[in-house]
């Protein structure tokens, strides 16, 4: 039986990625934006096109957020609900209407959730390997949709998290990349409560894998014992991809943020003067019902006064089911746009004085697996999240090596040699 498993969304291609003539189809949907959600349908029907014979078995957020919509896509077999994602496997073979045991069911913040993760840790053809440590989230910023598709906060046990880690380890993994939708509230959920730094604690002192990289933190989450398990001979890269969202303490206030722009600034100031030279990535959502040019440009003055190296721009999107869905007045397209826009030009700013200041720095760099498309030249990625170009053979694949970034190109792209 040949099974295609499709994200619709991916970050390097617009379309779905996937192959035709499959027996079954499972498409992950996303439901972050209205965007992913409408390229998620989109998915779902080329799907159907190119797979005519194909049993259909659609899960992920944005089937849990709105099971009605993606019901009136026709030829659709199954609906999955996000708790039941992983069990799909187990019943491929009964996937005709009357044999297939799983029902759909709409997330119930009455019952109690559970940590389901795959028994065995996930890499792929990856050099570098995810790892999900923490699922659901109880903080419901009010445009955010995920609480509503994930459920409570629920971690994965430490004793797996450490096997998991054990095995990638003896399996040549250089680096896991810890994730989850709300990782700072790793272990709360415990009845002997734990926290990230515990965890972090304890792989730092078991060493499985050479290092860790968070896929993003919290604000209120960060803490100095974190920031300091990232200073050398540590696990932790010096990286840190931080949701700001606004800059002003109005639009955080009505997205129900639970900072203001002075604590974020000091945290950012805590990092830089424990880690010069970390990375600091910032998500910024721009377009909040309501935002005025001024509070637009109070995130624009924050982010320009603080040592960040990159920006993830997202115009804001009104997700159905959200507080903010219904706020008002919305700021108009060609506004968000503009304010975009003008977000990207700090982006790339902030990208040259980080590189700027990395220039000429030994430091240590994880080859990856897929060279550079444009020059054929191999990638790579430093702890503090820089990418550099190398002239250098495929044995250094996987490994870790210390490398100096030397040049960089209007593209910002960034080349370097191994240091000796
Ligand atoms: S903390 Fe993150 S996942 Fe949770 S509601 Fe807020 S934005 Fe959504």
């Amino acid at each position: 039986m040949k099974v295609t498993a499709l994200q619709p969304v991916s970050r390097k291609e617009d379309g779905p990625r996937g192959k035709k003539n499959a027996d079954v189809v499972i498409v992950n949907t996303c439901a972050v934006t209205s965007k992913a959600a409408m390229q998620s349908r989109q998915a779902i029907r080329k799907i159907i096109r190119e797979n005519p014979d194909a049993k259909v078995i659609v899960t992920g957020c944005h089937a849990q957020t709105d099971p009605e919509t993606i019901k009136k896509i026709d030829h659709i077999d199954h609906l999955v609900c996000h708790k039941d994602k992983l069990k799909i496997a187990d019943h491929l073979g009964s996937t005709a209407d009357d044999r297939f045991p799983l029902i759909f069911k709409k997330i119930d913040r009455t019952e109690p959730n559970s940590f389901k993760g795959f028994h065995h840790a996930v890499k792929g053809d990856m050099t570098r390997a995810y790892l999900k440590i923490q699922d659901g989230c109880d903080a419901f910023c009010t445009y955010c949709i995920v609480p509503h598709a994930r459920g409570a906060s629920v971690s994965m046990p430490e004793a797996d998290i450490l096997r998991h880690l054990r095995e990638l380890g003896a399996s040549g993994v250089n680096e896991v990349i810890l994730t989850g939708i709300h990782a700072g509230m790793y272990g709360r959920d415990f009845k002997e409560k734990s926290s990230l730094l515990d965890l972090l604690t304890r792989i730092d002192q078991e060493r499985p894998v050479y290092r860790l990289r968070l896929s993003s933190i919290e604000p209120c989450e960060i803490n100095e014992g974190i920031i300091r398990l990232a200073k050398p001979g540590h696990i932790l890269c010096d990286h840190f991809h931080i949701p700001l969202q606004s800059g002003d303490d109005d639009i955080l206030k009505k997205m129900k943020r639970p900072y203001d722009r002075f604590f974020f600034k000091d945290m950012v100031q805590m990092i830089y003067e424990i880690l010069p030279f970390a990375g600091i990535g910032v998500d910024t959502l721009i377009g909040f019902p309501s935002e005025t040019d001024r509070q637009f440009e109070n995130t624009y003055e924050l982010i320009e006064s603080l040592p960040i190296s990159y920006l993830h721009v997202f115009p804001f999107s009104a997700r159905k089911g959200t507080p903010a869905y219904h706020f008002d007045p919305k700021v108009d397209d060609k506004t968000i746009k503009d304010r975009c826009a003008g977000m990207r030009t700090l982006d790339k700013m902030k990208r040259r004085e980080f590189v700027g200041r990395n220039l000429n720095r030994i430091q240590e760099g994880l080859v990856q697996n897929n060279p550079d498309k444009k020059t054929g030249l191999i990638k790579a990625v430093t702890s503090n999240y820089l990418t550099v170009l190398l002239k250098a053979g495929p044995e250094f694949c996987g490994k870790i090596l210390d490398l100096v970034p030397e040049q960089w190109d209007k593209d910002l792209t960034v080349k370097g040699r191994i240091s000796e």
